[in-house]
């Protein structure tokens, strides 16, 4: 998941909080100091740190609660809201026909980045095409294709052809019937003054709406150099942040972000065209926070435009049958790895962990469950409580399956069932609503 480690150290101190008889300044000072120590691990920069914890530590002991909400859930918020005023709320690039210039250093996964951008597009019904405007990198134009010939995206490029301003003007003309337009460019292994040159010529052709900075989420401090000499070159509207997948330090780029006055827009987190996320910062920090994902998780489904009758409210509510089960491994099986879809919800913190066999329902297991579930009686299905050990035995008779199989459902469904339990109710009596607002 992304940023474990940090996720895990914020955690801690919630945790802490949450469970504390009372609120006091020993309590808050203790907080802020494990939130701290967790920040500057993830590479987060030691001033945007110290201005964070002052006002942690400000508002905790000063502020009242507001109605409704207990000191602890107080300070849980203030510490909640303060993490996305450090990240921002995140550049909204909105679904329209638009031209966006992908800018970066060589290696932070630009290329990969640029036909996930165009998959997002793509999916979400725009027209969408690349044109490869990097003429540096052997190998680059080749890339590119390939990936987009994999997700059927349109490219542009041309072999041979050095002048990377003319390759992106020539692009353009080309793709003017698409909606949405993503010119790749080239990088170089550092910031050098004939990167920055060319960027600005290609700047000057392709006007681009957006200007967005790829950054590699494990570089650390020499972020804000890049973020401003991109900044400064052709005026970036927008970071992506990659491979935050990998690395217990994209506090560096976060804090890079923070200090040039831009926002991310997208982050990576695979290698896959669909690993890309639009970037929300309280999505972002609940998650961090094991507050779940619920918006990230519905997306998602949407994405595929997968038919499901999930009725999240009544499972919200705690109420979550066999069937439902069903029809989620179902729906997940279809929105590819399980696993990634499953870490979107909040099991890590303060829910429970899945197995990895829980994880890996494949479609044959699926296809047994199905069976089994198919030798259910109505009753059994909505209240699986009631399956003693005869009736196991007859499902699994009548499923042709074995008994083994049956209690391996009902267990999945026993642990799902008992997470979702914990999504509701979040850190002890608090309501998750209520901060994910
Ligand atoms: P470029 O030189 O900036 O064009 O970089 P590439 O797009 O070739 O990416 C460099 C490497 O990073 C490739 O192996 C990519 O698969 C990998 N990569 C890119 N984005 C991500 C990401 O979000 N997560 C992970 N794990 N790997 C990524």
């Amino acid at each position: 998941m992304v940023l474990d480690n940090l996720g895990g150290s914020l955690r801690g101190a919630l945790k802490k909080i949450a469970s504390a008889t009372r609120v006091d300044k020993a309590l808050v000072d203790d907080a802020v100091r494990d939130i701290q120590r967790a920040l500057l691990q993830a590479d987060v920069n030691v001033k945007l740190v110290m201005s964070l914890s002052n006002r942690i530590r400000e508002r905790a002991l000063n502020e009242k609660p507001p109605a409704g909400m207990n000191p602890r859930e107080h300070v849980i918020n203030i510490v909640y809201q303060e993490l996305i005023n450090l990240i921002g709320r995140g550049t909204d690039i909105p679904l329209k026909k638009q031209t966006i210039m992908l800018v970066g250093l060589q290696g932070s996964g630009k290329t990969t980045t640029a036909a996930k951008l165009a998959t997002y597009f793509q999916r979400r019904g725009l027209r969408t095409a690349v044109i490869c405007a990097d003429t540096f990198r052997a190998g680059a134009y080749d890339q590119l294709k390939a990936l987009c010939d994999r997700q059927g995206i349109f490219f542009y490029g041309e072999k041979g052809n050095e002048n990377a301003p003319e390759v992106a003007k020539n692009g353009l003309e080309a793709t003017k019937k698409y909606d949405v337009r993503i010119v790749d460019t080239a990088g170089r292994h550092a910031l050098e003054s004939d990167l920055i040159q060319e960027m600005k010529d290609i700047h000057a052709v392709v006007n681009a709406d957006h200007k967005l900075l790829v950054m590699d989420a494990a570089i650390g401090q020499q972020a804000s150099e890049q973020a401003r000499a991109f900044n400064e070159a052709v005026g970036i509207t927008g970071v992506i942040i990659t491979k935050l997948d990998g690395t217990a330090k994209g506090g560096g780029a976060l804090s890079a972000v923070a200090e040039t006055k831009t926002s991310v827009a997208f982050i990576g987190v695979g290698e896959t065209a669909s690993d890309l996320e639009k970037f929300e910062a309280d999505r972002f920090i609940s998650r961090l926070l094991g507050m779940g994902d619920i918006k990230g998780l519905i997306e998602k489904a949407q994405e595929v435009q997968i038919e499901s009758d999930v009725d999240v409210d009544a499972m919200m509510k705690g109420k979550f049958t066999l069937k439902d089960m069903y029809k989620q491994l179902e729906a997940m099986n279809k929105m590819g790895p399980l696993k990634q879809i499953m870490q979107m919800l909040p099991f890590g913190g303060i829910g429970i962990e899945l197995s990895d066999k829980e994880y890996q329902v494949t479609k044959e297991r699926l296809e047994a469950y199905r069976f089994i579930m198919d030798s259910m009686t109505d009753e059994e299905l909505e209240d699986p409580k009631i399956i003693n050990a005869s009736r196991i035995k007859r499902i699994a008779r009548g499923s042709g399956t074995r008994p083994e199989l049956v209690k391996e459902l009902l267990k999945s469904h026993a642990a799902m069932q008992k997470a979702i339990k914990g999504m509701r109710g979040g850190m002890g009596r608090m309501n998750m609503k209520k901060l994910m607002k």
